[in-house]
């Protein structure tokens, strides 16, 4: 897979699975721009594909904010001419539960994961039209379709993400852009890792029994879906969820 001279928007590329992502694409050959709220983390991925040898570039970007994301795709278009491919990574999660939780709360799931997605996609879509075609990614969640009690607005905004990953790869397919989801499964990043070391001290073997795979994901195994999914090899793929969670969905519990 060449993704030589390619341009590769990855919103929330500064931590966790999207810094994996954007150095996988990096690796590849590609320019890849780093769209993320948090400066530090961003800065440090964007020298740290400098430091191998790769082109990238960290723009500041809120992505549920509309301004935010307008001059990320002014500063790609200025740096780079073009966007082949937009990776929209960038995603939170809720506290709380149904009867602690303001409604302040919902908004901001919603606004960053659903709104940050479609609002990414609007204003890179007319660049990749009048490019001849491109590529859309939009990072789901195995949540959309099963749960664990109080992710309601988290697991909404994935189950909006696949949704709008149909209507956007329909709208979009009269001018070559593919859209697809990947829908992740339990993917050992830094961050999880804190929140739930408060928790559990560590990953157990039964934590990796639970994956038929025999092993809890690792941010590198989205990427590779990323790449292949960005790739010519996939280019009959549009309107897909592509699960990756090393089988867990379709496991069988006996009690
Ligand atoms: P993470 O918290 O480690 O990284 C998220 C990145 O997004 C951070 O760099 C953060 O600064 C950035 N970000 C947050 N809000 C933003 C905003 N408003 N605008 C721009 N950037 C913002 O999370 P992660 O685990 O790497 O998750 C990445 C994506 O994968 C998310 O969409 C998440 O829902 C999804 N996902 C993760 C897992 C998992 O197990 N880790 C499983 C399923 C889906």
């Amino acid at each position: 897979m060449d993704f030589n001279g390619k341009v590769v928007i990855v919103t929330g590329g500064g931590q966790g699975i999207g810094r994996f992502i954007a150095r996988t694409f990096a690796e590849k050959g590609a320019k890849v721009v780093i769209a993320d709220i948090d400066d530090e983390a961003g800065i440090e991925n964007e020298e740290y594909i400098k430091s191998k040898g790769g082109d990238s570039l960290f723009v500041h970007t809120d992505v549920s904010l509309e301004e935010d994301v307008k001059n990320m795709v002014d500063k790609t278009i200025k740096a780079y001419g073009k966007i082949d491919i937009l990776i929209n990574n960038a995603g939170i999660g809720a506290g709380g539960t149904i009867y602690t939780r303001p409604m302040e709360e919902w908004d901001r799931v919603i606004n960053v994961n659903l709104r940050g997605t479609y609002m990414c996609s609007k204003y890179v879509a007319p660049h990749m039209r009048d490019n001849g075609g491109g590529v859309i990614i939009n990072i789901a969640s195995t949540r959309a379709f099963m749960s664990e009690p109080h992710t309601e607005p988290y697991s909404a905004s994935k189950g909006g993400i696949i949704a709008l990953t149909h209507s956007l790869a329909i709208s979009l397919s009269y001018d070559k852009i593919r859209v697809n989801s990947i829908s992740p499964g339990w993917i050992e990043v830094s961050e999880w890792k804190k929140s739930r070391e408060a928790k559990k001290p560590q990953l157990t073997e039964e934590d990796h029994l639970q994956h038929p795979a025999g092993r809890v994901g690792k941010p590198e195994d989205v990427a590779n879906a990323c790449l292949f999914l960005c790739s010519e090899e996939a280019s009959f793929i549009t309107g897909a969820n592509l699960i990756v969670d090393g089988g867990m969905t379709v496991k069988m519990i006996y009690v």
